[in-house]
Parts: C-alpha cells; structure tokens; sequence
C-alpha cells in the first residue's frame, strides 16, 4: 500500500527526449559553458570536466582556472578557450572577476580543493544567475550558502555522491542510505535544488520533488575521475533545449551506458579509466540515436 512507483530512465526514454542537432545550426546554439575548478594537484580533474562536455555536444567550453594549471589542461583539451584567475596566490586569494554573464551554464568545484579562495569562487557563481552545477570540494563549499539558493533565478544541480550528500545533510552515510530518497527530495525542496545523488543506482530529483532513478553503469566507474565526466556531460546537457529534469536523467544516461558499452566491447571493468569514458560518449549517441 504504501509503495511509491518511480521511473527508471530508459533507453526509450533517451531516444524520446534528446533533442535534434539542426543542420542549420552554429556553435552559439549549443550552448556556452564555463569549467571552474582544479588546482595544481588535481589539474586533471577540470581536463575531464571540458573534455566530456565537448564530447557531449557543447558548442563553446571555457575552462576557468589558476595560470599554472592552464598548460596542463590546454595540452589535454584543444578545443576549450581558457580563462586565467591569477597565479596560484591570486587563485587562492579568489581575488578574479569571471564574466558569468557571458555563459549559458556553470559546473564549479571538480578538483578546486577546500582553500579559501575557492570558497569565494562559489560564492560568486552562486550570486551569479547563470545555471549552476556544482561539485565534488564545491559542495563542501556551498554548504554554507544554501539558504542563499532560493533567491536565485537560474537553476541549480548539485551532483553528489553519498559522502558529499550526507556532509550537506549533516548526517553520517549509513544514516543517508536507509532513506536516500526521503532524504534528498527533503533537501532538494527546502532549498529549491536539483539532485543527482550518484551511486550504483544514481537519483535525480527535481527542486519540485520528483525522482527518477538511472540503473545503467557498472563498477568500471568506481574510480577516481567518474564523476568529473559526470559533470561536464551534465554541463553540456542543461545548455541543450530540453527539460533540466530531462538533461539531467540523460546526462546520467550517456555516462552509465558509456561504461556499459566499453566493458562489453573494448575494455573491462577493472582497466576502464574516467577518461575512456569520454571516449565512449560516441558510442552512445551511435547506438540509440
Ligand atoms: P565520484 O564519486 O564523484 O567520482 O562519482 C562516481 C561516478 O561513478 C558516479 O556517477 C557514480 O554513479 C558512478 N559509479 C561509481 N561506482 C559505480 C558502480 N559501482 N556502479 C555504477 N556506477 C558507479
Ligand atoms: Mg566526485
């Protein structure tokens, strides 16, 4: 009786909702998005982050981060434009003017770290109004600008995982996953907030408290990098004219069924790394659309 039905996104559920790619289009259409974060001990991170997006289908990524880092980035993602905050100093200091007018949507936090200069980088981006994600060191930042979130007029996606989820709860994780749904939905309407709570089985919920889970993956993720493909899909997918409900169950869908593909043809669940991931974007849209 008391049994609630939640959908499960679906193969049909993808092809039903991504949208078309005009034959008339530009780059403008397909959305600008901004990558901050990284540091120099997880330079990769970001690298990831706009590497996914662009496979994804963005139109314009520009990664924003501290000059040190930016050769390393730029040497693995030729095809983003680049945004200087300041030697590492100035970085840390959070001490940069990011023209967040300029963009369609912003993922911040992948590999940004916990300083202080980084917590006022999210600062920023949440007085912003653009469509923010925010992950990963982000969210540690963020949580003590939540009650901040529901004057904002653009949407917001976090994309935890449950040790992130249970910090902005206040909660151990073992408590987190006795009601995860519960518990999210609860979050995600007092604060007007979109979730992915990512996992083996991955929720999305809707600031409005809708849920939607995503089955697909395999333990090939469970490693470090998975989720910083995550965001940048994400990124690109909110930037495409579909429901941020639809791009979030979808970008949830190409990741996971990216992982499932490579493990069946190329690659196996204990040597497949983050960035095969993004390779195996194509994959995805080759096979279902
Ligand atoms: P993160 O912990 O931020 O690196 O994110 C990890 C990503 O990999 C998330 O999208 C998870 O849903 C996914 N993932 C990790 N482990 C598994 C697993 N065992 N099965 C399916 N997906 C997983
Ligand atoms: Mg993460």
């Amino acid at each position: 009786a008391n049994q609630i039905q939640r959908q499960i996104w679906t193969s049909e559920n993808f092809q039903a909702t991504m949208p078309k790619r005009r034959r008339n289009a530009h780059k403008g259409n397909h959305g600008r998005g901004l990558v901050i974060g990284g540091n120099p001990e997880m330079p990769g991170s970001i690298a990831m982050t706009a590497n996914a997006a662009l496979r994804t289908g963005a139109g314009l990524i520009t990664v924003a981060t501290a000059n040190n880092v930016i050769p390393t980035v730029a040497s693995h993602c030729q095809e983003a434009t680049y945004l200087a905050l300041g030697d590492t100093e100035g970085f840390l200091n959070g001490q940069t003017a990011i023209p967040f007018d300029q963009f369609d949507a912003v993922a911040i936090g992948m590999g940004i770290g916990r300083h202080e200069g980084a917590g006022k980088l999210i600062k920023e981006a949440v007085a912003s109004q653009c469509s923010l994600i925010v992950d990963a060191d982000g969210l540690y930042h963020l949580k003590r600008l939540l009650e901040s979130l529901t004057e904002r007029s653009g949407p917001v996606v976090l994309t935890p995982h449950p040790g992130e989820m249970a910090m902005l709860l206040d909660m151990s994780v073992p408590e987190l996953l006795q009601s995860p749904f519960a518990y999210t939905k609860m979050f995600a309407k007092k604060y007007q907030v979109y979730v992915i709570l990512k996992g083996m089985f991955t929720i999305i919920t809707t600031p409005e408290g809708s849920q939607t889970v995503s089955t697909v993956g395999n333990q090939g993720l469970a490693k470090g990098g998975s989720g910083d493909v995550l965001s940048g899909i994400t990124l690109a997918m909110i930037m495409q004219p579909q429901t941020i409900s639809d791009a979030l169950c979808n970008a949830c869908f190409v990741h996971g069924k990216a992982a499932e593909l490579l493990t069946e043809e190329t690659h196996s669940v204990y040597d497949l790394m983050a960035s095969d991931v993004i390779e195996g974007i194509n994959g995805v849209y080759r096979t279902f659309l």
